[in-house]
């Protein structure tokens, strides 16, 4: 048996961390938590975490570091997250995150942390052309010569632009992370758990890229 992989993978909004991220789960038989993806899901549901988020996302901002701690505790008790481990995307994205998730995760926490890297011009101009099926969250690029009404190959479900996909709300995301996710590549390197893989590239050229840098350090 493959033992699982326990990783963060940091990188700017855009950089294609999330499509990496389903591979590398299915590489590595590892659930793939986005908490990006639990947040829209709360949005869709009503809830009153999705109720209270949805101003908060769709403008671009972070999420209050209690509720995402909560969020993330909670996945990380489940049985899957604790025998095959995780891939988490989107968390940490604050220092605070990141400590609280040593202390979650104990000495079964982050074992590595990659930092995909792909420069702030080249993602922006993906994320305003960056469209997602509202179903299945399969990510599509618009060319201006859509279809419409434009229906996801995967799922048939609709693929529209996120609420947040607006210019103002990407720069916020993008000066975000510089300012608040950025310092986390020294809170990993501090403790020698961290690896830079360049972005750019094919997807399958980046995925090989993340797939050497995993087992080169195991
Ligand atoms: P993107 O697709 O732009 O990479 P995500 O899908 O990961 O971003 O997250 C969408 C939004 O959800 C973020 O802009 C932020 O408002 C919120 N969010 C997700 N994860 C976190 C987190 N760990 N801390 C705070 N806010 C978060």
């Amino acid at each position: 048996m493959i033992p699982g992989v326990r990783l963060v993978i940091l990188g700017r909004q855009g950089s294609g961390k999330g499509t990496q991220c389903v591979r590398l789960s299915r590489h590595f038989v590892v659930p793939h938590i986005s908490t990006g993806d639990m947040l829209r899901a709360a949005v869709r549901e009503g809830t009153p975490l999705g109720k209270s988020a949805k101003a908060v996302t769709d403008a671009g901002g972070l999420v209050n570091d209690e509720i995402m701690i909560g969020l993330v505790r909670e996945r990380l008790s489940a049985e899957d997250a604790h025998e095959r481990g995780f891939i988490l995307d989107g968390f940490p994205r604050t220092v605070t995150q990141a400590l609280a998730l040593d202390e979650i995760g104990g000495d079964r926490g982050v074992e590595l942390a990659i930092d995909l890297e792909v420069p702030r011009e080249v993602v922006l101009s993906r994320l305003l052309a960056r469209r997602v099926c509202r179903d299945c969250g399969a990510n599509y690029q618009a060319t201006g010569r859509d279809p419409r009404p434009w229906i996801c190959d995967n799922c048939g479900g609709d693929v529209v632009q996120r609420d947040d996909d607006t210019t103002e709300a990407i720069n916020n995301r993008l000066d975000l992370y510089e300012t608040q996710t950025q310092p986390l590549i020294e809170y990993y390197g501090r403790s020698s758990r961290m690896v830079a893989v360049g972005g750019t590239g094919t997807p399958d050229e980046v995925f090989d890229r993340l797939t050497r840098a995993v087992e080169t350090t195991r």
